[in-house]
């Protein structure tokens, strides 16, 4: 198909509309269909790039089913914890952080065992969790005898998608209290990081600083979330086991936490699908900080723009290139926007994938579908443009040969015969009046060009409306009267006009005609003048054939014929309106018309015109 230029008007109606896909796009990209989407995305990627089986730096003790089976449930989860402790400080551990809340007064005597094995316990970090009060939320700290034993308090409260439930990011900070009165933890986590660096926190806006370490986290009202990269590959010892594995133990850092089915409170689900424990999300994120290997998300203006390049790249190639170009450069910005995010997520962004290729669908099919039909508007136009011009041509053709066989045949009587003077007189009085015919006609034509192309030039001279109409009725009363058609003009029309003369003569003329040859004999056409402020309201009705709604949009289009008129058999072009149009709009003023079919129409000329003073030429 080729390619149509756009206009000025279309150029922003296809602007408009891609905006619209860029607008609609973008908004579904909010939806939770999206953010569904995008997580079923983001989790085959993350199982798709695992972390390389590396150099893990923790160990994850769990008190399991086994261990809960034969010391006595839950119930006895301190003196559990205490042996545990025991065990692991003999293996010389570098830190140790437990995720059992510790918040309750237990039996005295464990309660002191306990104690007593936590502050045996190097670089210990305990739990605090996050609990609501009717107005305000507040940490639930380990008892102080405990939380005095403790290097360091970490949050362990789980971060899980509100769409699917799965746990992706870790909150690295959590505060509690109201605005005034806040106070923070870290999570547990990051402060068990902090401990083995021996290093503090470092804070700014968009990001937290341990030693060499610098990690990514935004502070926002999600509280610095930071991906886990799940998939470290963590060696898990049963609490029941430790003395058996205790070198593996030697210089790592301990997570001890509850892993039964059964007791553990807080199982999540990671992207991997695994329904795991919380103490494994916390050395999840342990290994994540450790490797300084961190997922970014982008900021939503990247990801914003990245989507209106595909829209502009569509749009452009659309507007540009013609046919299959265009959709071969659409289907590459589709794939594009597609492997997108692979294409990042392996650069340690995370960009959303349903947005950004939303944005590059909408786009590629408006663009489409606009050129397809526009640019079949436009042909199917220029084509019955064309055919009307040549249909003019052909009348054009057809109505100069009516003069010029007068004139020819005319001609030739006079020179081969010797007539009588009356005849020879009436000969070249019809050669005469013939010739000025096809002058006129072929004067009409060229000023229908010229108009269009703005070559003529518009004089200004100032003469009254009522001098036009006068002319015009007097030029026309002979068509009328073949007709019997009663032309009236019952308003008396005031207000002086300021242009030229002959084009204005030239379109109220055309009115007239029209109106007296477009209605059936014996009715009535009526001209009015109304005056509305500095404007000038001149009417010519008529009691014809009159148009529907449609062919009414399209009566002042060059060439354009009503399909009554053409039924009827009335000669004419198509070509009288759009030049009054033109006529009009070059002095400033517009053509309003009113029209039912068989009932009759209404051309309303609309000038502006000067009442001061009325000047009759
Ligand atoms: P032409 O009369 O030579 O066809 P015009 O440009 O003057 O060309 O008019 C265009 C068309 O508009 C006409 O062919 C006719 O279908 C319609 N038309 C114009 N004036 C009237 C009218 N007064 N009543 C009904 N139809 C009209």
């Amino acid at each position: 198909m080729p390619r149509v230029a756009l206009k000025t008007p279309a150029k922003w109606a296809y602007m408009g509309l891609l905006a619209l896909c860029f607008l609609v796009g973008t908004l579904t990209g909010w939806t939770s269909l999206a953010a569904r989407v995008d997580h079923y995305a983001y989790d085959i990627l993350t199982t798709a790039t695992a972390p390389t089986a590396g150099d893990n730096q923790s160990v994850l003790i769990a008190i399991d089913e086994e261990t809960l089976r034969a010391r006595g449930g839950m119930r006895n989860i301190r003196p559990i914890l205490t042996q545990a402790l025991n065990e692991i400080v003999a293996a010389r551990p570098k830190a140790v952080a437990i995720d059992v809340i510790l918040s309750d007064k237990g039996d005295p005597a464990d309660d002191t065992r306990l104690e007593e094995a936590l502050r045996a316990t190097p670089k210990l970090v305990l739990p605090s969790d996050i609990v609501a009060t009717n107005t305000t939320t507040t940490w639930e700290d380990p008892l102080p005898q405990f939380a005095g034993a403790a290097a360091g308090l970490g949050h362990v409260h789980p971060e899980v998608d509100r769409y699917d439930g799965v746990s992706r990011e870790l909150s690295l900070e959590q505060i509690a209290g109201l605005p005034g009165h806040r106070d923070r933890r870290w999570a547990l986590a990051l402060e068990t990081f902090r401990l083995t660096r021996g290093a503090s926190i470092i804070e700014s806006p968009d990001q937290l600083s341990v030693g060499e370490i610098s990690i990514p986290a935004t502070q926002s009202s999600a509280g610095r979330p930071l991906l886990i990269r799940y998939g470290h590959n963590i060696a898990t010892i049963s609490a029941m086991n430790i003395p058996r594995q205790q070198a593996d133990l030697r210089g790592k850092t301990v997570f001890l936490g509850v892993t039964a089915l059964s007791a553990a409170r807080d199982r999540l689900l990671n992207p991997y699908g695994q329904n795991i424990p919380g103490v494994e999300v916390h050395a999840q994120a342990f290994e994540t900080l450790q490797s300084g290997n961190f997922l970014r998300r982008p900021s939503d203006v990247s990801a914003l723009g990245l989507a209106l390049l595909f829209t502009v790249v569509i749009g452009l190639a659309f507007q540009f290139l013609s046919g299959w170009r265009a959709y071969l450069v659409g289907m590459i910005i589709l794939a594009a926007a597609h492997y997108a995010p692979v294409f990042f997520f392996h650069r340690d962004l995370v960009f959303p994938y349903f947005g950004p290729a939303a944005v590059a669908w909408f786009s590629f099919i408006g663009a489409a579908t606009y050129q397809h039909f526009f640019v079949r508007r436009q042909l199917r136009r220029s084509e019955s443009e064309k055919s009307r011009y040549q249909q003019a041509i052909h009348w054009a053709a057809h109505e100069m040969r009516t003069p010029l066989t007068a004139i020819q045949g005319s001609s030739e009587i006079m020179t081969r015969y010797s007539l009588p003077e009356a005849k020879s007189k009436q000969l070249s009085e019809m050669i005469n009046s013939e010739s000025k015919r096809l002058a006129r006609l072929i004067q009409t034509f060229l000023d229908v060009e010229r108009l269009a192309d703005g070559q003529i030039e518009i004089k200004r001279e100032h003469f009254s409306a009522s001098s036009i109409v006068d002319t015009c009725l007097g030029r026309v009363s002979p068509l009328a009267d073949n007709k019997n058609i009663t032309i009236s003009l019952d308003t008396p029309i005031k207000g002086q006009l300021t242009g030229d003369r002959e084009l204005m003569e030239y379109a109220f003329y055309n009115l007239l005609t029209n109106a007296i040859k477009y209605s059936p004999a014996e009715t009535r056409v009526s001209v009015t003048a109304e005056h509305n402020g500095k404007n000038l309201r001149l009417s010519v009705r008529d009691q014809g054939m009159g148009m529907d709604a449609k062919e009414l949009k399209n009566i002042f289009r060059k060439f354009y014929r009503t399909k009554t008129a053409e039924a009827s058999g009335i000669a004419g072009t198509g070509i009288g309106l759009s030049i009054v149009e033109q006529i009009v709009t070059h002095h400033g003023g517009r053509m309003e018309v009113t029209s039912q079919p068989a009932n009759g129409s209404c051309f309303t000329m609309v000038l502006t015109a000067d009442f001061s003073e009325v000047i009759n030429k």
